[in-house]
């Protein structure tokens, strides 16, 4: 039996540590310093509303100020940039996330390069090297942090990153690099994918493809981060096929309440840490 690592109690831990964080931030520097989030919804997709439902929940309980901004389904990219624009030059905006995804007529790749670095409260900007880590990519950062709360350290084992996206795959390599392991990053043109899995020691997967990974590709006693949301009939379903995968792991998260509510919880420390430096600036 594998030990599960649950993602909402320590999500709760972080919340409070951000709130307490924030606090502290109003205490110095008056209240107009306090940590705020502008959420930038475009259309009415359920799950999209729902994760800003939560998002916003999230920053109430971390004092964190929350602002939705709701936009309708076919407003212009043009549109939706000049708003970002106006985003990034407003001084009592510290924080701006954009929920993906965007309607098709709206370029991904264009709308997260117009978020400012200094603003880019998901750390999708984040630059690769150590120096500037401190404002990292969410997920990343979260599994980061579920495995050093299981007691897991990366140096020098073998993990292995299912997906190569820019805000989930790539990033998370990176922070693995950063903690000194030794990655291999498989992607949909991999050849032999389970002959990688199978050599992990720490299995991250980030693929986008419900139960994808099966007992026969996970090596015994892995450490096995499901990253994957998806849905089937409604009900949330991962990327791993948990039900055989968990007797073979030694530790597993599960979906829902795995690394979800942990990224959630690192943009809280990312709001914060983005107000903490604006708050320095200002000084
Ligand atoms: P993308 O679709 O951008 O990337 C998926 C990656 O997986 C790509 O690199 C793709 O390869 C690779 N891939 C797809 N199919 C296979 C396959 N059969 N074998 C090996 N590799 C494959 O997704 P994201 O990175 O944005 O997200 C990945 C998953 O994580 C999704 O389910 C998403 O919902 C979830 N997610 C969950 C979060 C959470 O908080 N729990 C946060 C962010 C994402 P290629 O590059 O060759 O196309």
């Amino acid at each position: 039996m594998a030990l599960i690592i649950d993602g909402k109690a320590i999500a709760n831990n972080v919340k409070a540590e951000v709130k307490e964080g924030s606090e502290a931030l109003v205490a110095r520097f008056g209240e107009e310093a306090r940590p705020n989030m502008t959420l930038v919804l475009v259309g009415s997709d359920p799950v999209s509303k729902r994760l800003v439902e939560l998002k916003t929940k999230d920053c109430e309980a971390a004092g964190i100020t929350p602002t939705v901004i709701s936009l309708s389904e076919t407003t212009s990219e043009e549109k939706l940039l000049r708003l970002i624009d106006r985003l990034n030059n407003d001084a009592d905006v510290r924080s701006i996330l954009c929920q993906l995804p965007v309607p098709e007529h709206i370029s991904t790749k264009k709308l997260l390069a117009a978020i400012a670095p200094e603003k880019d409260v998901d750390g999708f900007s984040a630059r690769i090297d150590s120096d500037d880590y401190d404002i990292a990519a969410c997920t990343p950062a979260a599994v980061m942090r579920m495995l050093k709360e299981a007691g897991v350290d990366v140096e020098g084992k073998h993990c292995v990153v299912v997906g190569r996206s820019n805000i989930v795959g790539k990033p998370m390599a990176i922070q693995l690099l950063l903690n000194n392991a030794t990655v291999t990053v498989c992607h949909s043109k991999t050849v032999g994918l389970a002959e990688h899995t199978r050599r992990a020691d720490v299995l991250i997967v980030a693929a986008g493809r419900a139960r994808l990974i099966t007992a026969d590709m996970v090596k015994e006693g892995a450490v096995v981060i499901d990253v994957g949301m998806n849905y089937i009939e409604g009900h949330p379903v991962g990327d791993v096929d948990y039900d055989s995968v968990e007797p073979k792991a030694s530790m597993i998260t599960p979906v829902p309440g795995g690394v979800g509510p942990m990224t959630r919880a690192y943009l809280l420390v990312n709001a914060l840490k983005l107000a903490e430096r604006a708050a320095r600036g200002n000084q």
